[in-house]
Order: C-alpha cells, then structure tokens, then sequence
C-alpha cells in the first residue's frame, strides 16, 4: 500500500539539534521542514527583548518573506544568581558571533564561587496556521553546574543539570532530554494542539 504523504510544517530553524528534536516529536504527524529546505539562509534578526517578540519575528518572516504557515522557537536560559541573565541574550552571551563553548566557559567564569546556582531554560514557541498566531511555552528547572560533563546535545547542555535527573543534558540520551527540556515541553503543546 502506498504511504500517504505527511503534511509539511517549517520549523524556522536550522540548528540540527532543534530539528532532530523537533522530528522526534512530530515526525509521526508532520514532515518537519526547515528553512534550508524552503531556500532561506537568511540571517533573521532577533531584536525583540523577549523569548515570544523573538519567536514571532522568526515566524513571520518565514510567513511574509516566503509564504509557508510555519513554527518558530526562542529559547533563554535564566539563571537566578545573575539576575535572569542571560536570558533572551543567550546566544550572544560571550559576544557576536561567539560559540557554545564561549558561552560556557563565561557563565563557569560568572558562576565561579556563587552557592546559588538555580536555572531554568525556557522556550516559547510562535506558530503561524491559517492566518492565526499562537504561542506555546516550555519550562524546565534545575542547575549550572560546577564543570562540563557529557558530549550530548549543544548549547549550555554540559553544564546544565536538570532538577528532575540529576545529571547534565549533555550526557542524556535524546530521547531523555526530550521528554523533560524546555523545547520537548514546548513542542508536545504545539503536537497537542496541531494533533487535537
Ligand atoms: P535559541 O534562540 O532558541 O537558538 O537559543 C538561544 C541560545 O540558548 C542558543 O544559542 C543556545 O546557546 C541556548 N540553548 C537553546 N536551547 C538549548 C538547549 O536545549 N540546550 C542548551 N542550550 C540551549
């Protein structure tokens, strides 16, 4: 019998992590497809001063500039010790155009000596369908810890250890990460909702 063919969802990203998370969760319902795959190499800016102002500008700017009802997502993680930083400027947090490594080692530099090392990442997800916005948000608590372990997943993944397992990100399996991250949590609303 032939397969019948997916319906086709761009995620406005092309971080292959975010992609491979995103398939695991609605590959069963959706043909995940990003924006490589749509022909945008654009450099979107993310100039709002909020996870949802970024995740929108994400999302209309696939919708305006190439016409595909389509997903985005932001993401900050928010440590306590640092007032909220870094937040929405969690990319750049070592500087423009710094790597994940940068990042990590300024916030072990930050974090050097403090006692309370409380974090949660948060995600919000922006979805544009049928003329209509709706936003999706995703939690996850837990701590910066004191040195990288693991080689897992990207980001501040070495170096977060979330509450509810008590190791880092980065030394979970795919799967594990998934079924209690921010973007996990955030993505099986938008499954839920898509899906309903
Ligand atoms: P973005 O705007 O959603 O790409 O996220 C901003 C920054 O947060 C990224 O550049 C990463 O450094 C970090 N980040 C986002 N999601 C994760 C994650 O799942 N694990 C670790 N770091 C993440």
């Amino acid at each position: 019998m032939e397969k019948k063919a997916l319906r086709k969802l761009v995620f406005a990203s092309n971080n292959k992590h975010k992609l491979e998370e995103a398939r695991a969760i609605l590959g069963d319902k959706f043909e995940v497809v990003s924006l490589a795959e749509i022909g945008c190499h654009d450099d979107i800016p993310e100039t709002a001063e909020t996870l949802e102002g970024n995740a929108l500008i994400k999302a209309r700017w696939v919708k305006e500039r190439y016409g595909f009802d389509c997903f985005a997502d932001d993401t900050g993680l928010m440590v306590e010790a640092l007032d909220g930083a870094p937040g929405v400027y969690s990319a750049r947090y070592a500087g423009e155009h710094c790597s994940f490594a940068d990042n990590v080692n300024k916030m072990l530099r930050e974090m050097e000596g403090k006692e309370n090392r409380k974090a949660y990442f948060a995600t919000v997800i922006a979805l544009i369908l049928n003329g209509e916005t709706y936003t999706f948000e995703g939690k996850v608590d837990g701590y910066i810890a004191t040195e990288p372990t693991g080689e897992g997943g990207f980001g501040y993944d070495p170096i977060f250890i979330a509450e509810e397992t008590d190791k880092s990100f980065a030394v979970m399996a795919p799967e594990e990460k998934n079924a209690i991250s921010h973007r996990g949590r955030a993505m099986r609303k938008l499954a839920d909702f898509l899906c309903d």
